[in-house]
């Protein structure tokens, strides 16, 4: 298969910053679109991914599934877009499209394991797939999306892993106009769940560390905002949330937002991904008929669906441009969750 050696923003171990370096992409294929990359969004997972947090980073390791671009090559057999067209393209590049899950277009959960756009493998040139740190990407037309043109590109590419990933438990859970709709955590899928959330009609609340994002949150449309580390606080929230989405990265307790759900609430985890600690009380749980239930990104009708909606709604995320040489940084204040509230990255940087 013909490949283009391209650049790259990557990292060959957990405890090496990110550097320039080269990757191969496959010359398109029949129904293959070839992207020029414009902007990469930076979500917590590329940070997670490139310092191995999850245990099954392969290395060398170039994170990005935030893309936003122009269609500079597409194959014979492609009808989705044309040369010239922005095209996106989010947390999937592949799955096996013929299971039960693929086939209702849930193709986030295919029976035999989607490929991811980074860490993922690449069944086209047997290696790992490498993402949105880079000058182009190849992928597949189904998995390509299309953008309004209403919308500003560089906040668009948050809404491929922040917003469809807010976005798919939001409808599923069949978030309206008389839902109650919590968010833990104001950073890049948080910012997002309170806009989607509001743009379907919800009474919007946040839960956060401290009051230092308030005023933020009521600004992005959140109703209410509670302090999660005030005891008077959170009971005066009790039984109110038929959906809290969590989007905390990292082990935390649980089980004082549960008795914030009411009668047949669910609290959907979206961040950690691990066992829980402390242990989760299920009397909460068993007495008020609640759930805990977890939600990973979208399909791609889906996300599609998202993106028409952002278009129609005019929501992007708020964003801080960075050069791609700035990524390094960018993690270490990604970690002091002092971002407001998604880095993009400006990917013309990377040809410097
Ligand atoms: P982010 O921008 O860093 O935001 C996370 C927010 O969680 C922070 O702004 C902070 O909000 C809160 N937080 C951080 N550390 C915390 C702690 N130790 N305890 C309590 N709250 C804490 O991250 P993100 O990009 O939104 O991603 C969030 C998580 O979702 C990551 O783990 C990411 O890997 C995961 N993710 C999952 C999916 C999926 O498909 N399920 C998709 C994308 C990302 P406050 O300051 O307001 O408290
Ligand atoms: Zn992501």
């Amino acid at each position: 298969m013909n490949t283009t050696t391209i650049k790259a923003f990557g990292t060959e171990a957990a405890d090496k910053p990110l550097h320039a370096l080269t990757i191969k992409r496959r010359d398109v294929t029949a129904k293959d679109i070839e992207i020029e990359i414009l902007y990469c969004g930076v979500c917590h997972s590329d940070l997670h991914t490139a310092r191995n947090d999850w245990r099954g980073t392969i290395y060398p390791a170039v994170p990005g599934h935030e893309i936003v671009g122009k269609v500079t090559k597409v194959g014979k057999d492609v009808s989705k877009l044309k040369v010239g067209d922005y095209a996106a393209v989010g947390c999937l590049v592949d799955s096996c499209r013929e299971c039960d899950s693929c086939k209702e277009d849930l193709e986030q959960y295919c029976l035999n394991g989607f490929t991811g756009t980074y860490n993922g493998k690449d069944k086209h040139l047997g290696t790992q797939t490498f993402g949105g740190y880079s000058e182009k990407v190849v992928v597949d037309e189904h998995f390509v999306l299309k953008v309004s043109s209403n919308l500003n590109l560089a906040a668009t590419a948050p809404l491929l892993c922040a917003g469809i990933t807010t976005w798919s438990p939001l409808r599923h859970w069949k978030v309206g106009k008389d839902s109650k709709v919590a968010v833990i955590g104001l950073g890049g899928l948080g910012h997002m769940a309170i806009k989607l959330a509001k743009g379907l009609g919800a009474h919007v609340t946040l839960f956060s560390r401290t009051k230092s994002k308030e005023k933020d949150a009521l600004e992005l449309g959140a109703d209410a905002v509670i302090i999660s580390t005030d005891n008077n606080e959170m009971n005066s929230v009790k039984g109110k949330f038929d959906l809290i989405i969590d989007t905390v990265p990292y082990v935390h307790d649980v089980n004082p937002y549960i008795t914030t759900l009411s009668l047949s609430g669910t609290l959907v985890l979206v961040g950690y991904l691990g066992g829980l600690e402390p242990i989760l009380n299920t009397v909460p749980m068993i007495l008020g008929r609640k759930s805990v239930a977890g939600s990973v990104i979208g399909g791609i009708a889906e996300t599609q669906e998202m993106l028409d909606f952002c278009g129609k709604h005019n929501i992007v995320s708020e964003i801080e441009l960075i050069k791609m040489q700035d990524i390094n940084e960018a993690y270490e204040r990604m970690l002091k969750s002092d971002v407001r509230y998604r880095f993009v990255i400006d990917m013309a940087s990377i040809k410097k």
